[in-house]
């Protein structure tokens, strides 16, 4: 089974992507992105999350689901630290001794971390073995009939310190300024996840676990997206510029073969992707559809979803 979920979200005053700092100015990531003035086409640069900001969060928030069902998770990436396996030094502290076969390793890796497991790895020693993620997702982009209205802008904040006694200011400067961009935009992100790929040899194609275990490895899966969602604890400087908004709208779809909903940042996404699968059903392939727009919220599609993926076997 296969599930795509698009996401719009609304982020007033956030810094979920901050990519440099220069002196006391940290820069907001920005991208070039098309948009259609006038019957013409322009290239604006527009505030943007990055598809490893958000693979982080979820790979976080899914070691937190998968200790909680008594999964087994590495050292490394129960700290949060997603070196998966890139080395001799990091395989050994979990496998010991490395197997000398790429499928072995694969299977040992596997067996040793979900988070490998679902977000793949790649061992690059002789003989390299390349596990790719079960899971996708896009860089979050502003909607594209808004994006003229997106925006970053500088901050200015204060940080004071207090003089001593005699007047001296000791190390720390009396006040120091500093900038922080933050970015205003109504976003859309697209996250897959091929569930049929957890648990199971990207080499021999052939399961490495049993099926109870792939089945609760599934379930992890599904509700770390729901935790992310739900919490929305992703991006960065959520601290002191926790975005003020939340998720507008989400439409998930579950087939049993891969399919990827139209992207949100078109208007007309949840019409397009429901067409597409029309079709599909044509072919004679199932699925499910549901949206979160005015009188559903997210949490309740995702939950459709995880009913429909347990009426249908997968979890
Ligand atoms: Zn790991």
């Amino acid at each position: 089974m296969f599930l795509s979920v698009g996401v719009r979200f609304e982020a007033n005053v956030e810094a979920l992507n901050m990519v440099e700092t220069a002196g006391n100015y940290s820069k907001h990531r920005r991208v070039p992105y098309l948009v259609e003035e006038d019957g013409k086409l322009k290239t604006v640069y527009v505030p943007a999350l990055s598809g490893e900001s958000l693979a982080h969060a979820y790979q976080e928030h899914l070691v937190r689901e998968a200790l909680s069902l008594n999964l087994p998770v590495c050292d490394d990436c129960r700290r949060g630290e997603f070196y998966k396996s890139m080395n001799r030094v990091h395989l050994e502290k979990k496998v010991s001794p490395i197997p000398g076969e790429p499928a072995k390793i694969e299977e040992a890796i596997v067996k040793a971390c979900v988070v490998e497991d679902v977000g793949g790895f790649l061992y690059a020693e002789n003989p390299p073995v390349r596990r790719s993620s079960a899971f996708q997702v896009s860089y979050a982009l502003p909607v594209k009939s808004m994006a003229l209205f997106a925006t970053s802008e500088p901050q200015l904040h204060a940080r004071h310190a207090q003089m001593d006694s005699s007047g001296k200011k000791g190390n720390a400067s009396e006040q120091m300024i500093y900038y922080v961009e933050i970015g205003t935009a109504l976003y859309g992100f697209t996250f897959n996840l091929d569930l049929d790929a957890i648990g199971v040899s990207a080499i021999t194609s052939k399961p490495i676990l049993d099926e109870n275990e792939i089945k609760a490895r599934r379930e992890a899966a599904m509700k770390a997206l729901f935790r992310m969602l739900s919490s929305a604890q992703f991006g960065a400087k959520l601290s002191r510029f926790f975005p003020v908004g939340g998720i507008k709208e989400v439409a998930v779809a579950v087939t049993e073969h891969p399919f990827v909903v139209t992207s949100p940042i078109y208007d007309d996404y949840i019409l397009k992707t429901e067409r597409r699968l029309k079709v599909l059903k044509d072919f004679g392939e199932d699925y499910l559809f549901t949206v979160a727009t005015e009188d559903k919220v997210p949490e309740e599609a995702l939950k459709e979803a995880v009913d429909y993926l347990k009426q249908k076997g997968a979890l």
